[in-house]
């Protein structure tokens, strides 16, 4: 349980609602911010301006999956009204005050440096980003079949990189029925993928292994897909990329080629976002819990 912990969550989409039915449920005190538009009127939380909130006496805050803007503005889906963390805001917190985000950048990262408050980035962790990885297949699934005209089952598909998503990637396309080869670097990963039954290849071969693939699913966040390995695909080739913003393809030269690629960012909170949500609520169900118990520990 989380009784006696003030808790702000801060913005954010449909995931966001997932949290607060969670921490509700564990008897958190909870203050909204940027949920004013939302009909749905939480029981044991109080919609709150980001001006009213006390910040002295808040235990953490939850910030949407991508924490905030250079500026420190919090997107909110359901308020019109700009949000913003400021350090001024920030300082007034405990010292034990935590700020969880999905993922940071260099304003909250330098947020969390010079107050000297703890910032955790749910995103970076394994757990999280292996739990994300199946409604981020099934999104990925969701994208191959509305852009061909055959089926994943036969299909030549090829998977770049072999981290957390890459291998829910590739596990669930084969048991689809595709012909799988998955790209990496590493001799541990060559060794994983050929141990998992699909077809290893090293990255410097991308080159020659492109020349049949139906399907290319990109989960490097760096240009791997350049113009000269477009130009080796044939033309009905589809290119999905995961990676994170801007990707590993260079787009301009594959609508210049005519080969089909999209950038697919955000998945698991476009195809599931509920389960996106239970994902993260559960988590920080047990780092909160923690925070609680480490605070009980210093009164
Ligand atoms: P990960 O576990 O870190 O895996 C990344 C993979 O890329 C590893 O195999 C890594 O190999 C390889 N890699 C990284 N840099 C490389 C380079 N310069 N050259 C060759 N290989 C390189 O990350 P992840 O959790 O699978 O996530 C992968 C990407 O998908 C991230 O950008 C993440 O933000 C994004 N993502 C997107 C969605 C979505 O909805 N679109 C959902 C989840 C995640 P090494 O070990 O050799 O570095």
């Amino acid at each position: 349980m989380l009784t006696d912990m003030h808790i702000a969550v801060i913005g954010g989409d449909a995931r966001q609602l997932e949290v607060i039915r969670k921490m509700i449920e564990l008897d958190a005190k909870l203050s909204l911010i940027g949920f004013d538009q939302l009909d749905h009127g939480f029981t044991g939380a109080a919609k709150e301006q980001m001006q009213e909130l006390d910040f002295s006496s808040l235990d953490a805050i939850i910030l949407p999956v991508a924490g905030t803007n250079l500026e420190g503005q919090i997107d909110t889906i359901f308020s019109n009204k700009k949000v913003v963390l400021t350090k001024e805001q920030v300082e007034e917190t405990p010292s034990h005050f935590t700020i969880y985000s999905g993922i940071s950048n260099a304003y909250l990262d330098g947020l969390a440096a010079s107050t000297n408050r703890k910032l955790v980035k749910l995103f970076e962790r394994d757990d999280v980003a292996i739990y994300n990885s199946i409604p981020t297949v099934e999104g990925t699934i969701m994208m191959v079949i509305q852009h061909t005209d055959y089926t994943i089952h036969g299909s030549k598909v090829m998977v770049l990189g072999f981290g957390r998503t890459g291998m829910s990637v590739a596990r669930t396309f084969q048991a689809l029925g595709a012909k799988v080869r998955v790209g990496a670097r590493r001799s541990e990963h060559l060794a994983r993928i050929t141990e998992m039954t699909f077809a290893p290849f090293h990255l410097n071969d991308l080159e020659q292994e492109v020349q049949d693939a139906d399907i290319v699913i990109n989960t490097i966040p760096h240009l791997i897909v350049t113009a000269s390995i477009i130009s080796k695909m044939p033309a009905h080739t589809l290119i999905v990329d995961l990676a994170s913003k801007p990707g590993g393809t260079d787009f301009r030269y594959a609508e210049k080629r005519g080969v089909k690629a999209f950038l697919a960012p955000g998945l698991p909170g476009i195809v599931a976002p509920k389960t996106a949500g239970q994902i993260l609520a559960n988590v920080l169900t047990s780092l909160l819990s923690e925070d609680k118990a480490r605070k009980e520990n210093v009164k």
